[in-house]
């Protein structure tokens, strides 16, 4: 790297921390700006859901970040889906073959404390109470107020990246600069969260190492496990009820109507719910949509990575894993290249398309969340899925085993997804069990449409604690 190896990270979230970690401990000299007060003092303001189901791509990111120990010790294990049918009966769907492929719900405030810990340990300077309000990039000088009392504070940059979430003001003033080719697509479909209290004993009400989900068709509610005992629930709807009789955030507005929603559609999680009036009322209803660019470069001025880059809807639990897959990818770039300009491309080219293919994946998967994993085509091409993967370990993996247990380009885990997904339906068709299927012509269909995947490197730290 010819130029002085000196950056500025606009955002000490999720991102923000952990890329400060991953280059201090490269010897670079950081800067993050943040524009919410230190939560390590001040308590974590909130912001998006409380908690995040952290994967393998994530938690590889936070191995090489020396972060992954700390943050296990504070996670929850998710074996699978535990699905809550209609009647109140219930069935687990485990993610993976074992206990090694399991999926962590980690808080979100405790995560972004321990990354900005492990920031600050490794070199980075931190400057809370700072939001970005202008970015000069031929002065290359930055404007950050601060919002307690108004004052303004320059600060002159080699670069600027931008982890600053998917309201990002980089994007913003990059984009008066040049055209990012920026589309935002609401999903048209909202959330809100709600809480499961520990049991009267100060156990978990329900069965801890699961992510429950109670699918309903055109909307459904989750819930993932919270180191104090709670769970965090989050009731996914329209935006506008569609039909007739079909619940919306327009047509359940009050804690009376919520109820009365949870009473026809979710009894059982609402015995679990005792405040879910005042819970409605008072917390916010989130809005989802997927961002897309064009371009996430200036040369090498400027860099958007993360949600600031291509936020994306929850529903396969990736948009932190993907941010912090993208912080090891520009690191490493950083690393490799001569100078911040062919750095900043090349993560673009790398990272571009494989972003694209995850926000693709999510939001398929919140129709076969809230529609599919109760239906019964679905469950049988789930069985049959699970055998051609024992069949074929090395060329048959599950597209959600490949998005969260493995490593692979995102693009690689959709293009071969849509191989194995036509494979399923061909072989299932106008069947209503796997008796009597012509194994000989699966397998050599196995061999010719999916060519072995390359081996990954092994998964080094495994918690031992499963909670
Ligand atoms: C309901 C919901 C559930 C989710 N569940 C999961 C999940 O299970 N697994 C998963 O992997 N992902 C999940 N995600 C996605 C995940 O939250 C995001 O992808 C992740 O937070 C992105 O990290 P980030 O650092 O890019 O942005 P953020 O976490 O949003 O951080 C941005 C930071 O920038 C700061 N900032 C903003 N503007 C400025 C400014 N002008 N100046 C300075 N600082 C600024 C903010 O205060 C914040 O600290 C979920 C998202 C939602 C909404």
């Amino acid at each position: 790297m010819s130029e002085s190896k000196r950056l500025t990270i606009v955002g000490a979230g999720l991102a923000g921390a952990l890329l400060a970690t991953l280059l201090a401990r490269r010897g670079w000299e950081i800067d993050v700006f943040e524009r919410r007060g230190d939560p390590r003092i001040a308590g974590y303001a909130g912001g998006r859901s409380i908690n995040l189901a952290l994967a393998e791509r994530g938690l590889h990111a936070l191995r090489i970040a020396g972060a992954a120990e700390a943050v296990l010790a504070k996670a929850v294990m998710m074996r699978g889906r535990m699905v809550h049918f209609l009647d109140g009966s219930q069935q687990l769907q485990r993610y993976g073959r074992d206990d090694s492929e399991v999926i962590w719900s980690v808080s979100r405030g405790e995560l972004n404390i321990t990354l900005l810990h492990a920031a600050e340990a490794a070199g980075a300077r931190l400057h809370f109470d700072r939001r970005l309000q202008s970015a000069d990039f031929d002065g290359r000088t930055a404007g950050f107020v601060d919002d307690r009392d108004g004052t303004l504070h320059a600060h002159a940059f080699a670069a600027l990246i931008g982890a600053d979430g998917a309201g990002s003001a980089l994007r913003s003033e990059l984009g008066r600069h040049v055209d990012l080719g920026e589309r935002l697509e609401s999903l048209g479909h909202g959330y809100k969260e709600l809480e499961i209290p520990p049991s009267p004993d100060g156990g978990f009400r329900i069965e801890p190492n699961a992510l429950h989900i109670w699918p309903r068709g055109r909307y459904m509610c989750i819930a993932l496990p919270n180191d104090e005992r709670t769970f965090t629930v989050t009731l996914f709807l329209p935006t506008h009820a569609d039909k007739p009789g079909q619940p919306g955030f327009d047509t359940v507005v009050t804690g009376d109507d919520a109820r009365a929603l949870f009473e026809r559609d979710f009894a059982d999680a609402l015995a679990l719910i005792p405040d879910l009036a005042r819970d409605f009322e008072t917390n916010p209803t989130g809005t989802l949509a997927t961002l897309y660019l064009d371009r996430w470069s200036l040369d090498g001025r400027a860099v958007l990575l993360g949600d600031a880059a291509h936020a994306m809807v929850p529903f396969h639990g990736q948009g932190m894993n993907c941010a912090f897959e993208d912080c090891v990818s520009l690191s490493n770039h950083l690393q490799a290249e001569g100078d911040l300009a062919a750095a900043f491309t090349a993560f673009e080219s790398e990272r571009r398309p494989n972003a694209q293919a995850i926000q693709q994946m999510a939001l398929e998967n919140y129709l076969e969340m809230r529609e599919r994993v109760d239906d019964e085509d679905f469950l049988l091409q789930r069985e049959l899925e699970r055998e051609l993967a024992k069949r074929h370990p090395d060329r048959f993996v599950p597209r959600y085993a490949m998005v969260t247990f493995r490593r692979m380009p995102y693009a690689t885990a959709l293009q071969r997804g849509q191989v194995q997904r036509e494979l399923l339906v061909e072989a299932t068709q106008e069947r209503s069990s796997l008796d009597g299927l012509d194994w000989a012509w699966l397998d050599s269909e196995v061999r010719r449409r999916l060519p072995p995947l390359p081996g990954e490197e092994p998964v080094s730290t495994r918690a031992t604690d499963a909670r």
